[in-house]
């Protein structure tokens, strides 16, 4: 089960144990360390790493000789695996082109020139499993997952992953480290134990590590989550010093991790709220992690697009469309030209920020009405961006929309749904046969000189931003296509952040400490109008992605839709400011 590593160590707790993972090279923070297990009476006979000593921070050789010289039992971590093998790279496994990715290269590279040849020497020895008998139970003590040293497991994941993950052991429980989040879960009367990092904030906005100490009574142990302060300041410091990248020093100093890559949902949503984990008996169940509150309020700043909804009814029912549109789906009906007029007329007096209005559907160009938007729109100076699968509804219009492209040129912008840049993958989302239409639709905006931009979505577990933009390039080249793969707003990028947990929003917390770093929202500067079926009034939304919501419908003027948002919608953090993309792009 476990390569090269026929006998697994076993340790009795006599007393209270020590865990600790992640000191990621920051010495300040193993020293700290060091300090607060005297403190509380442990030696470190009595402290076990979860391995990944060696990562982001300036000190990677002082950090492996401070462990190695207390003779604390370590279990390898992926770092410690590619370090010893002299590998290129930390071995997490980051996808291709991803912020991790472009940020381990730097900080690997830093530290494999900086350990010597007797840490790596000592490192290839380490055991990668050590067990450790505690208050009855025998637990193994793992680096990311008993199946796999670089696995990522977080509090968040399904249930079953973990029972078999515990099952591979034969043990009652896991502690593993690698994720750099503490939690602990029980599972069919098994433990999973992470006791987070102390060399990386825990992404809760608070500058301070953290470690657990198990400690055994007669029928079982208590595990006490504890905070590790240390000298971020010194630590951020000795970073930029040393020339390494500017994000992981300043997630050190703020708490915030510099990106979310490999963070699930609910972890992502838990940014910025200072943890206060509680002390948990085992057998026992921990308590429930509350759900961080969504009282994120957002006030529109001002009002720059004006998103029009056509109406639901589209010639495609995509899987997985936000707003389910569909040839049947007419939650939304067309929406009437007077509408539109009565809405631009009210702008013209005191909406002097809106420059752009947009129309996306359904299919936008099935409205019947819709060229006279358009039109209506253009004339009165806005700029404007549709949204279309550029298939026969829009075909049908093409010669009046070239009229309007003759009149008001790079004033009028075509955006093409275009879910791959391969014939099966855009038919795998958008149905059979959407392909070629879709193409052909492309191929003649390109020809008329509209340059038309492309949207598509992307999962980011199957394939980083980087590949999907090389893909569309290669395309954009094929077909002779003047569309820039490489500009967001030539080719709009929607990654579609999969949960099985769904969050319910986002917290003033997060949203504070994500927009300071430029997270955007859409209700900050646009609103939607939409027509409801059987309603008598239109009614203006906050974005495009909750039509149907009637606690984000904001009245039938501009002027009522000025009031804020409250972003206590899932979709909120699951595309807007958790999402791996942003909402700023709509479609
Ligand atoms: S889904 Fe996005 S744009 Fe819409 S209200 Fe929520 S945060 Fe704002």
């Amino acid at each position: 089960m476990f390569d090269g590593e026929p006998v697994v160590p076993l340790i009795t707790a006599t007393g209270p144990v020590l865990i600790f993972g992640g000191p990621y090279s920051n010495i300040q923070a193993t020293e700290a360390l060091f300090d607060e297990a005297r403190r509380l009476g442990i030696a470190p006979d009595q402290m076990i790493c979860t391995g990944d000593i060696v990562a982001y921070g300036a000190d990677p050789q002082a950090c492996v000789d401070l462990i190695r010289s207390h003779r604390v039992a370590t279990v390898m971590g992926n770092c410690e695996e590619q370090l010893a093998q002299n590998a290129p790279d930390c071995g997490c496994g980051f996808a291709a082109g991803s912020a991790c990715d472009r940020l381990s290269a730097g900080w690997f590279g830093y530290a494999n020139a900086r350990v010597d040849a007797a840490a790596k020497r000592w490192m290839a020895g380490l055991p990668r499993r050590i067990d450790l008998a505690i208050g009855g139970r025998r637990l193994a003590i793992v680096h990311g997952a008993p199946s796999r040293i670089n696995r990522f497991v977080f509090g968040s994941d399904p249930e079953p992953m973990l029972a078999d993950e515990i099952a591979l052991t034969g043990a009652d429980g896991v502690i593993a480290g690698h994720c750099g989040l503490g939690f602990t879960r029980m599972v069919g009367g098994k433990l999973w134990h992470n006791a987070g990092a102390v060399g990386l904030p825990a992404n809760d906005g608070t500058p301070r590590g953290w470690f657990s100490v198990l400690t055994p009574h007669g029928d079982g142990f208590s595990i006490t989550p504890m905070p590790l302060a240390f000298d971020h300041r010194a630590a951020a410091f000795a970073m930029r010093a040393a020339g390494l990248a500017e994000d992981y020093a300043g997630a050190i100093e703020t708490g915030v991790w510099p990106n979310f890559d490999i963070l699930p949902l609910p972890e992502r949503a838990a940014t910025a709220m200072p943890l206060a984990p509680a002390v948990i008996a085992v057998p026992g169940d921990p308590p429930a992690a509350a759900a961080p509150p969504a009282d994120a309020l957002v006030a529109l700043e001002r009002l720059e697009t004006l998103w029009v909804n056509t109406g639901t009814l589209c010639n495609l029912a995509c899987a997985g469309c936000y707003i389910e549109s569909s040839p049947r789906n007419d939650r939304l009906a067309y929406i009437a030209p007077e509408i539109l007029k009565s809405l631009l007329d009210e702008a013209r007096d005191v909406q002097p920020d809106l420059r752009e209005i947009g129309f996306t559907g359904g299919e936008p160009f099935m409205n019947p009405a819709i060229m006279p938007m358009l039109g209506d729109a253009l004339d009165r100076g806005y700029r404007v961006l549709v949204l279309t699968n550029a298939m026969r509804p829009m075909q049908r219009h093409f010669d009046a929309l070239r009229a309007l492209h003759a009149a008001h040129g790079a004033k009028l912008g075509v955006r093409v749904s275009l879910d791959h840049f391969t014939p099966s993958g855009h038919e795998a989302l958008r149905g059979a046969d959407s392909w070629q239409p879709a193409l052909a639709g492309l191929r003649a905006l390109d020809a008329a000189g509209f340059a038309p931009s492309v949207a598509a979505r992307f999962d980011p577990a199957l394939a980083s931003e980087a590949e999907i933009r090389a893909g569309f390039a290669g395309l954009f080249a094929e077909e002779g296509f003047a569309i820039d793969a490489a500009d967001p707003a030539a080719l709009v990028l929607f990654a579609e952040l999969a949960t099985e947990t769904p969050v319910p929003g986002v917290a003033a917390a997060a949203w504070q400490a994500l927009r300071s770093r430029g997270a955007d929202a859409m209700c900050r500067t646009a609103r939607m109008v939409v027509q409801r079926k059987g309603e008598s009034r239109a009614s203006i939304v906050a974005c495009t992605l909750l039509p149907y919501e009637a606690r984000f419908d904001l009245g039938s003027t501009l002027a009522a839709s000025a009031r804020p948002v409250t972003l206590d919608h899932p979709y909120c953090a699951q595309f807007c400011v958790f999402g791996a993309s942003s909402c700023m792009g709509a479609r």
